[in-house]
């Protein structure tokens, strides 16, 4: 059993940070309609800011690559991940406004989201350089592709430990790559962290294969048409170590020519905003801590468990001692 009290564990994420203005609507606007909502909710997020703090309440020792703006928005965005322990020391300040969401959510939780991407869009390679020390000394390096491709590719060159990507948003095909990633980057992936969609979008096969019910193979113990479809689609990547991320039904976990479902346990859900988020922090800080892929697998599946019970994203995010005490 992994020693999870190790706090020297060292998680970089290297992505985004916004301020997300959430407004509540009863209904979302069509095309040329304007509503009136509730009051202007403003939250730190990104997925990069987001899933730092998860890692960081679950005891990594986490430190954001990114940038902010050169505005009081920005200066409180920094210093709320700070105040969450994550290492803002190289996270970059751009002229101009951080990264925007704006955020409308209709009473059935039926949300329409617009990113304007501000300080994120300037994430370079230099950024990513002036890092280059602590990605090679990081156990696990963990991305997503909310700033550009050229920071995520040069912090996957750079990553001396496990790089993980939780390829969100999915991209759309790129010349000369595979389902969406440049070739160079499927051949730096340690662990893919898609979730359904995501997967759809970068698995060459579109899930009407035949095989899916084969007598023989890989999928044979998965209890349902669905799920091996998923793991045929899983297998298929040309990236080895994979978690796919699949709501109440927990994660397919996909290990070289292994699947396994790793089943989330039941809870009550209240909001699931930010569980995906949730799940890649924590699966970040097991792989730092040693664990293999499948036992990260489930510890995150725990974590993301846990937060689905509670509102808002970061808030609903469980500290390390949530998680012993009130393990689902
Ligand atoms: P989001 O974008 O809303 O953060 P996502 O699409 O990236 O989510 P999901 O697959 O919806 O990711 O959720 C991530 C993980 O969170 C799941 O694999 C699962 O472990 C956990 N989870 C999500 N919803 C539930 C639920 N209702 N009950 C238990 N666990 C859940």
């Amino acid at each position: 059993m992994v020693d999870r009290t190790d706090t020297t564990v060292r998680v970089v994420v290297v992505g985004s940070v916004n301020l997300d203005q959430v407004i509540e609507v009863a209904a979302l606007p069509r095309p040329g309609e304007t509503v009136t909502g509730g009051p202007v909710l403003r939250l730190g997020g990104g997925k990069g800011a987001n899933q730092a703090v998860a890692a960081a309440r679950l005891g990594g020792a986490v430190a954001l690559i990114g940038a902010v703006g050169s505005d009081a928005d920005s200066a409180a965005l920094r210093a709320e991940l700070a105040g969450e322990g994550v290492d803002v020391g190289r996270l970059a300040e751009v002229p101009g406004p951080p990264g925007h969401a704006v955020v409308l959510v209709d009473a059935g939780a039926e949300n329409c989201i617009v990113v304007s991407p501000g300080a994120n869009a300037a994430v370079g390679e230099a950024e990513v350089a002036a890092a280059r020390e602590v990605l090679g000394a990081a156990a696990v390096v963990l991305a997503q592709l909310e700033v550009p491709m050229a920071a995520v590719l040069a912090a996957a060159r750079s990553a001396g430990g496990t790089f993980v990507l939780n390829p969100a948003p999915v991209p759309v095909s790129v010349p000369g790559g595979a389902g969406g990633l440049p070739g160079e980057l499927w051949g730096l992936v340690d662990v893919l962290v898609p979730n359904r969609t995501e997967l759809e979008g970068l698995s060459p096969l579109d899930g009407s294969v035949g095989s899916v019910d084969e007598p023989v193979g890989p999928v044979n113990g998965l209890p349902t048409p669905e799920l091996r479809r998923v793991a045929w689609q899983a297998l298929a990547l040309p990236c080895p170590r994979v978690v796919v991320t699949l709501g109440a039904e927990g994660v397919l976990v996909r290990d070289g020519s292994f699947v396994e479902l790793v089943p989330a346990p039941k809870v009550a859900a209240v909001d699931t905003t930010g569980a995906g988020d949730t799940f890649c922090g924590a699966l970040a800080v097991a792989l730092a801590e040693g664990e293999p892929l499948a036992g990260a697998a489930r510890f995150a599946v725990r974590a993301a468990a846990l937060s689905v019970t509670r509102t808002g994203a970061r808030t609903a995010m469980p500290t390390r001692a949530a998680l012993g005490s009130a393990a689902p």
